[in-house]
């Protein structure tokens, strides 16, 4: 893909144009109906409600602590990644979405949300303590399988320019209470630390000790690869090597003062906190700009294998690797399709798309629908009307599906008097006549605004 993408290249200065291509032009009916990419997949209504009020749940808890929403392209040049993730990293070597535009520029869709933040800080040097939060889709040119998308959508906040572990502590604290206010109960928080680019040599003799002395015991995949990155033995979930790496050293009897001190101090703010979490030393992360706190959330409702909704960790290498001056950071990403499974698994956070509160019904041809639920909206009403001149009847079946409150009923006989039919159509109540003029007033009485749209209430 990527070398055809090039060769479409304008002559000149490389700038992309408008180019014409010698495919013929194609028919595409002789091809089917266009469906969407593999891997990916629509989010429509009603399930959309869920993704809204996840994403203004997020967005309410981030602005609360000072996070203000950052926008970057969904593209980078592809270098950002080889640099800020890591070629070991298999998101990077096999499964980063990459081409060549047709400037002939390496250029790459973002496979996690990290990397752009921290290049948009490097780029605008914005006054720090800088707190940016994300909502993003995430791209993996990897082979579809069930759960696994080329596209799948991430929330996060990154913060960059202090070490404070306070702040460490007001990280986690944001990713917790958001899946608190979702209703997961079975959600379970480990924390480590991974010191920093002192410690860490010291660690990794150790560790690479200890596993040359278990080589045989280890999984087959690592008794012929671990030292390329003894940390992944830690990562792997294989039994034989979790046997093995149970009695592994740790990396938090390595950390020097500086290190240990920090580490006690963000552990002692989650537990102030309330925040239940476990040290657990085998979790890690490969790459030598993570320092210091790494912490993982998992859903112990779904399987194992797969149960992470969260996680992150300080970053205090990761600026310098892009290019700008070392900077301290941490952030968190959590993935959104994950979530919502981990919610289906435990049966919560199951929102229902809003309904309208009034559906109006007009007999007499349409135009007072259309100016009603005009004046409706405009008054902060979900207002909804059949179209297409529907019979009595129809329009009626229609507002009952809705699930609207209300049917405002206009017929020849009620614009002759000036009035509108009110008919309850959920929760009872009678029938009456409300005058045409102040029918928005009674609506605004009847449906505060300022609430918003109601989700479906009772019958459904
Ligand atoms: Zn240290
Ligand atoms: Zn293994």
């Amino acid at each position: 893909m990527a070398d055809d993408q090039a060769s479409l290249r304008a002559p000149g200065d490389g700038e992309a144009a408008p180019v014409a291509t010698d495919a013929p032009p194609r028919a595409a009916a002789a091809e089917g109906p266009v469906r969407a990419p593999s891997g990916t997949k629509d989010v429509l209504s009603p399930e959309s409600a869920r993704w809204m009020d996840l994403v203004a749940r997020f967005a309410r808890r981030a602005t609360l602590a000072g996070f203000g929403l950052a926008l970057t392209p969904l593209f980078e040049e592809a270098r950002l990644f080889h640099r800020g993730i890591g070629d070991e990293n298999d998101v990077v070597s096999k499964e980063m979405y990459e081409f060549t535009d047709r400037g002939g520029r390496a250029m790459a869709l973002r496979p996690e949300g990290t990397a752009p933040i921290v290049r948009a800080f490097v780029q605008h040097h914005p006054p720090v303590p800088w707190k940016a939060w994300y909502v993003t889709p995430a791209f993996r040119y990897e082979r579809p399988q069930a759960g696994r998308y080329r596209q799948h959508h991430q929330l996060g906040v990154e913060v960059l320019g202090t070490d404070d572990a306070d702040l460490d502590v007001e990280v986690i604290a944001l990713a917790a209470g958001f899946y608190e206010e979702l209703g997961l109960q079975r959600v379970e928080l480990s924390v480590n630390s991974m010191g920093c680019a002192e410690d860490r040599p010291r660690y990794l003799a150790a560790l690479r000790a200890f596993l040359e002395e278990h080589e045989g015991e280890l999984c087959d995949e690592h008794r012929q690869r671990w030292r390329a990155n003894p940390l992944r033995v830690l990562d792997c979930k294989r039994p034989q090597c979790r046997a093995v790496t149970e009695q592994a050293p740790k990396m938090v009897d390595h950390l020097d003062e500086a290190c240990a001190g920090h580490f006690a101090r963000v552990r002692r703010g989650l537990d102030a906190l309330g925040i239940v979490h476990r040290l657990e030393p085998r979790l890690v992360r490969g790459l030598d700009y993570y320092t210091r706190t790494t912490f993982e959330f998992a859903a112990t409702a779904l399987e194992a294998a797969q149960n992470a909704v969260g996680g992150g960790g300080r970053y205090n290498g990761l600026a310098e690797a892009i290019g700008g001056d070392p900077t301290p950071g941490i952030g968190f990403g959590i993935g959104i399709e994950r979530l919502l499974l981990a919610c289906d698994a435990e049966g919560v956070f199951a929102v229902e798309a809003p309904v309208p509160q009034v559906f109006v019904v007009d007999l007499t041809g349409g135009e007072q629908a259309r100016d009603i639920v005009a004046e409706l909206r405009r008054a902060g009403i979900f207002a909804e009307r059949a179209y297409d001149n529907r019979s009595a009847k129809a329009q009626l079946r229609l507002a009952d599906r809705s699930g609207a409150t209300l049917a405002l009923i206009v017929g020849e006989k009620e614009l002759a008097a000036g009035t509108v039919r009110r008919k309850p159509l959920r929760f009872g109540g009678d029938e009456l006549d409300i005058p045409r003029d102040t029918l928005v007033a009674e609506m605004r009485l009847m449906f505060d605004p300022s609430l918003g749209p109601q989700p479906r209430k009772g019958s459904s």
